[in-house]
């Protein structure tokens, strides 16, 4: 990472809620695995239904994908599947700068995919309709509609699909403050801890086991992000997942063209609170081949299919640091977890310099602000790109919420209050049906929602 941080920045000033000055409970009703935005929303809305919650961390809050994502919160392009959940998460974002006490970047600016031609505009149209099942504000507009909205005359767009009530936040903010409001309603929250393991007895959950100490619980949440396959494969638990990279830049302040947030292929941006643009490139994303690919690959064809044109396959040191991971470990013992507290990769310098020039190409006005940082994020993926928010057969007491696919910040507090009603048994099993893990292996049909 370069420049002044800012990501994970809300982490490093963040409290030093480690276990040295922060001792763990000897036992909790629920213990959640990973402090990302999905964790940090779960143990918030448990917390204020009066559960007793512990979560533990095994490097910062929002450290890896909460903490290093576009910070766009958009209904518009999602799967019907996971669209009620969306909505239903943009009202709680709507909520949680007054509840939270915070200012947490959140605005609803609207949010524009970008047609080159009238082919495209045609398909981007296609969505109108799951929109209008849904009752979003969701329209097409023409290049002229499209004035109003983006103040840029850089490229003659053929117009866009927008969606004015999608909306934007600050990842540097957010899940932290979620975190700390969760904190204030009780909740126990560790960072520098990882979770190695679980004790079970008779089939279900008795205990986690923490690199600090053991907290009797009987239910516990893996919600581990880009860690999620390895941990509960330790437990004889497959989940089916991948990652890919994404690298993003963030611009000095500089020009207002937009409120909220748009994408084209070539390029993404996203207006900041500070006056400066989250950029990214629209389509370029590496997957490095790892043994899991290979053990997945039938499961995520239809995915691989459906993004090949954005997706470069690499090969090299990522296989290699792959396949010396040990899949099972004894839980008295150091963990894969404790060895990489912070998943930071590089971001990629030859996609840094193509969305440099689709800058100047797409967006000229804002083209000669400075880069003023740059990083990399390791985005999880499920072979549908829909959420896996789940128990598990065979270990009772245990939860899975991941597979938030590159659009998991968005949908980051619905996901987590769904993961509390689930715990609770409060939950509608009709929707919770539909993210189930059991999918990927009763023989149901894999169709991949929209990628993006
Ligand atoms: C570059 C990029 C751009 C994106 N853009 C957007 C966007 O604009 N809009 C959107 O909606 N989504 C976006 N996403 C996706 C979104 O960021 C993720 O889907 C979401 O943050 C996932 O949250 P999470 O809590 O599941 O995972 P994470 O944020 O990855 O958190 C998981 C946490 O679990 C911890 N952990 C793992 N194992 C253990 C263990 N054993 N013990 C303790 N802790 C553990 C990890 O350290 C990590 O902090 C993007 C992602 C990236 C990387």
């Amino acid at each position: 990472m370069s420049g002044e941080q800012q990501v994970g920045k809300a982490v490093a000033d963040q409290w030093a809620w480690n276990a040295a000055g922060n001792p763990i409970p000897q036992s909790a009703d629920v213990v959640i695995i990973g402090g990302g935005i999905i964790g940090c929303s779960a143990a918030y809305f448990l917390a204020r239904q009066g559960v007793s919650v512990a979560l533990f961390e095994k490097g910062r809050v929002a450290g890896e994908q909460s903490g290093r994502n576009w910070g766009w919160v958009r209904q518009q392009g999602r799967s019907p599947v996971e669209l009620p959940l969306m909505i239903r998460s943009l009202r709680l974002w709507q909520e949680l700068p007054k509840d939270l006490g915070e200012d947490i970047g959140f605005k609803q600016g609207g949010s524009l995919y970008l047609a080159e031609n009238p082919g495209q505009l045609a398909e981007l149209g296609e969505w109108l309709a799951i929109a209008r099942e849904h009752d979003l504000d969701t329209r097409l507009l023409s290049d002229r509609g499209l004035t109003e909205v983006l103040k840029s005359d850089g490229n003659k767009w053929a117009g866009a699909l927008y969606t004015a009530s999608d909306a934007r936040a600050e990842p540097s903010r957010a899940a932290a403050a979620i975190a700390r409001g969760a904190r204030r309603a009780g909740a126990h929250i560790v960072s520098s801890c990882a979770v190695r393991g679980i004790e079970r007895a008779a089939g279900r959950v008795q205990a986690v086991v923490t690199e600090h100490g053991v907290v009797a619980a009987r239910t516990a949440v893996c919600a581990g992000g880009a860690w999620t396959r390895l941990f509960c494969g330790s437990l004889g638990i497959t989940v089916p997942q991948l990652t890919v990279l994404g690298t993003v830049a963030r611009t000095a302040p500089t020009t207002q063209l937009l409120d909220g947030e748009a994408w084209s292929p070539r390029i993404a941006i996203r207006r900041r609170a500070d006056g400066g643009y989250t950029v990214a490139h629209g389509g370029s994303f590496a997957h490095a081949l790892t043994p899991a690919t290979f053990r997945f690959a039938a499961k995520f064809f239809p995915a691989l299919r459906q993004g090949h044109e954005s997706l470069r396959l690499t090969f090299g040191r990522e296989f290699f640091k792959a396949l010396a991971t040990p899949s099972r470990w004894d839980l008295d013992a150091q963990s894969p977890f404790e060895r990489d507290r912070v998943l930071d990769p590089a971001p990629e310098q030859r996609v840094l310099g193509q969305m440099r020039e689709a800058l100047k190409r797409c967006f000229p006005e804002i083209a000669a602000a400075p880069f003023v940082e740059t990083w990399g994020g390791m985005i999880e993926a499920s072979p549908d790109v829909l959420p896996i928010i789940s128990g598990a057969d065979g270990l009772e007491g245990f939860f899975i919420a991941t597979g938030f696919s590159g659009h998991g910040f968005g949908i980051g507090p619905g996901a987590g209050k769904l993961v509390a009603d689930m715990v609770s048994g409060r939950a509608d099993p009709v929707e919770l049906s539909a993210f189930r893990l059991g999918r990927f292996f009763d023989g149901s049909p894999i169709r991949p929602g929209p990628a993006i």
